[in-house]
């Protein structure tokens, strides 16, 4: 207990270090190290500290103060209303329990007034918040928002941005009114910046947001002008005393009506706003602009979800920091921290040994991730990796989750390097590392690893595409010795495989009909499959087209591999690794192997038919016979779609004829003929083929 609770005071300590530093680099600076996400979740790791042990919170603690940090360059100007940050949700549940703590609050209102408790969602703009204050209907006053109750006086800066005005546009002037909203850069805009800064050797400004900043507290407005910054108006303040007649527009009641008032009154509002009855609505708005957002010409982080009414509002009020009424919602981080937990190595199909960090679970783009890459032994040593590190993990896209950064502010004292081990931690054999080369390898090619490994890659949906072999499957199957290599696969019976843990008789029925059905996948999907080094999926495809079968292939590659140094896009260290391969005397008996068990290893008529005639462009079709999967209708509009036509009748003219069962004397004339025969089979098989099969287009 005591040794836990010095572990969290020293954490807590560290990441004060750690978030004060980031701080002041990205408040005063304007130029962050570290990404918002990895701040926001190491915030929150102190919060939820600061929150169990209430002794941690110190006074130089970052939770203890609202947003930024004044610069010294400007005078300092209070604000009349506070100006303040809002709270984050990171996930609907956490929007659910914003609004449930809302619904509590609201427990006895909620049941007299209807529609107390519509939202309204707003795209949150990535930028700076400026509070502008106006008297007598003329700007005054432009000020950033500082601490939240002092912000910096940036007036003359803000009357260069060119949607802000100058003079409200009421016919009769309101003595005072205070709006506030969000000054950004657009993307464009700042890519030309950082452009600019490349171009002058100057430090690049990490993002708009940061570089919107940087801008505002230039001391020169001439620059702020040159930046072309921009300006979305969201909130406005109005005085008490503010008569619907006197300015012939009625007094807001909410924020839905206070947009529009900003709109009269001569501001830009960001037109992408939307009115919730319920969550579920909310999460629709999130999710469509998800996506969406990366259209628009500026950047957003998230959307931010208010309560519609200005009454319900006053009820709910504020906390220190924030307001209650009203949540951030951030779109998913695509780098987040985490605690190393252990490293731990996986042996792959061709032997590479690679680090795996294992770590506490973390959301990233919206999944859960606890494993991450650490791709080879020199990435290992450049990030000077150590036990119980906090790590950054970041996930982009589809990629693979991988380690990019260590905060090394946040080691702790016993913590050791790690490094990749001298044997393979799968069969214990010998490992290398190449000259020139990042990757360790296992070269023993008994491993069971990398059996394994080449059985879920010629099980893969884009090799074989067998259904139903998993990896725990797998991992059985070369445990027990059931399968030693791919072409042992073939062997497999139902009653083996009904032997195995989690094995049905109608799943191992299944099974062995996804094998038996695998044989007949094309000529291109049996050599990518065979995992050939630097073989993937184009490269097997531009190969198959060229050599029509494992036995022309493998003479080429032995008596000329020059004809293959002629494909484009295939160098050298392909046509190693093909020599490679098949020159070594297991994978020629495994070729044998493969045919004996009834795979073809070529490309089949059809399959080559299909390979020359990309598209059914302007290509003549008649069918015959009784179809199973397709009736004629459908048939012919699947061929007519993709280019082709269907004619009743065969005449010379006729490319292909599509032959289902019985078929009779269309069949027999497509032979005298001599025109091409497909089986709807072969139909199907096509129109399922990328369109870039073979490489043509
Ligand atoms: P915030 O960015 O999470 O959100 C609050 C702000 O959103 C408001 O002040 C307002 O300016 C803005 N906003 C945009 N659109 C809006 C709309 N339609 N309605 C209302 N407000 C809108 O909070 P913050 O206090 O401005 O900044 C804190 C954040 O800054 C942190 O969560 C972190 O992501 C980032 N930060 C990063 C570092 C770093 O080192 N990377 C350091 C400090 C802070």
């Amino acid at each position: 207990m005591k040794n836990q609770s010095k572990k969290d005071s020293q954490r807590a300590s560290e990441l004060k270090k750690v978030l004060n530093t980031a701080n002041y680099e990205y408040y005063v600076l304007d130029s962050p190290s570290i990404e918002d996400a990895v701040y926001d979740q190491l915030y929150r790791e102190l919060l939820a500290l600061e929150r169990s042990n209430p002794n941690l919170i110190t006074l130089d603690s970052p939770s203890q103060r609202l947003g930024g940090l004044p610069a010294n360059n400007f005078q300092s100007v209070q604000h009349k209303i506070p100006l303040l940050s809002l709270d984050n949700a990171f996930n609907f549940e956490e929007l659910k329990d914003w609004n449930l703590r809302i619904q509590k609050l609201l427990e006895k209102e909620l049941s007299q007034e209807k529609d107390m408790d519509e939202m309204i969602s707003e795209l949150k703009i990535d930028g700076n918040a400026i509070a502008l204050s106006y008297v007598d209907g003329l700007l005054i006053r432009a000020a950033t928002r500082g601490d939240g109750l002092n912000g910096e006086d940036i007036t003359a800066n803000v009357k260069t941005i060119p949607s802000i005005p100058l003079a409200l546009r009421f016919k009769q002037q309101p003595a005072w009114l205070e709006v506030r909203g969000e000054a950004f850069l657009p993307n464009k805009r700042f890519e030309e910046i950082n452009k600019m800064r490349t171009a002058n050797n100057e430090p690049l400004f990490a993002n708009p947001r940061n570089a919107c900043a940087g801008t505002l507290r230039q001391l020169d407005p001439r620059i702020v002008a040159s930046r072309n910054l921009d300006f979305f108006a969201y909130s406005i303040y109005l005085p008490d005393h503010w008569k619907s007649k006197e300015f012939n527009v009625k007094k807001p009641e909410n924020q839905a009506e206070a947009l529009e008032l900003l709109k009269i009154a001569g501001f830009k509002v960001n037109p992408n706003t939307e009115i919730h009855k319920n969550l579920n609505s909310v999460k629709r708005y999130f999710d469509k602009w998800e996506t969406k957002r990366h259209r628009l010409p500026y950047a957003t982080d998230g959307v931010v979800v208010k309560l519609n009414d200005f009454k319900t509002q006053d009820t709910t009020g504020f906390t220190q920091k924030a307001p209650r009424w009203a949540i951030a919602m951030k779109y998913p981080a695509e780098e987040a921290p985490s605690k190393l937990l252990k490293l731990s190595y996986q042996v792959g199909r061709t032997g590479a040994v690679t680090p795996v960090a294992e770590f506490e679970p973390i959301t990233l783009a919206g999944t859960t991730v606890s494993r991450a890459t650490v791709h080879n032994a020199n990435r290992l040593a450049k990030l000077d990796l150590h036990s119980e590190d906090t790590i950054i993990v970041k996930k982009a896209g589809e990629i693979i989750p991988e380690v990019v950064r260590v905060l090394t502010e946040l080691r702790t004292n016993n913590a050791k390097p790690l490094s990749l081990p001298k044997r393979c931690p799968e069969c214990d054999g010998d490992l290398v590392q190449e000259n020139n080369e990042a990757i360790t390898k296992c070269i023993n090619e008994k491993c069971p690893a990398q059996l394994r490994g080449l059985l879920r890659h010629w099980v893969n949906k884009k090799s074989m595409d067998i259904d139903g072999f998993g990896s725990k499957l797998i991992e059985q199957l070369v445990e027990k010795n059931l399968v030693t290599s791919i072409a042992s696969l073939y062997k497999l019976d139902e009653k083996t495989l009904t032997k195995l843990s989690r094995m049905g008789q109608r799943s191992a029925e299944k099974l062995i009909l996804a094998i038996e059905n695998s044989k007949q996948q094309p000529w291109y999907r049996q050599l990518y499959g065979l995992g050939i080094l630097h073989v993937g999926e184009s490269n097997a495809k531009v190969l198959a087209k060229e050599f029509r079968s494992a036995s022309k292939l493998a003479t080429v590659v032995n008596e000329s591999p020059e004809l293959i140094r002629q494909i484009h896009g295939i160098g050298n260290e392909i046509i190693d690794s093909l020599q490679n391969w098949f020159t070594s005397k297991e994978n020629q008996q495994l070729l044998v192997e493969l045919m004996d068990v009834g795979l073809s290893l070529k490309a089949t008529e059809s399959e080559h038919i299909i390979a020359y005639n990309q598209h059914l462009d302007k290509k003549n079709f008649v069918l015959t016979g009784t179809m199973t999967s397709l009736n004629r209708n459908e048939a012919t509009k699947i061929i007519e779609e993709a280019g082709g036509k269907v004619s009743s009748s065969i005449s010379s003219n006729t490319h292909y004829l599509i032959a289902g069962k019985k078929a009779g004397s269309k069949l027999k004339k497509a032979k005298e003929l001599k025109i091409k025969i497909l089986t709807e089979e072969d139909l199907l098989n096509f129109l399922k083929q990328e369109p870039d099969l073979y490489g043509k287009t």
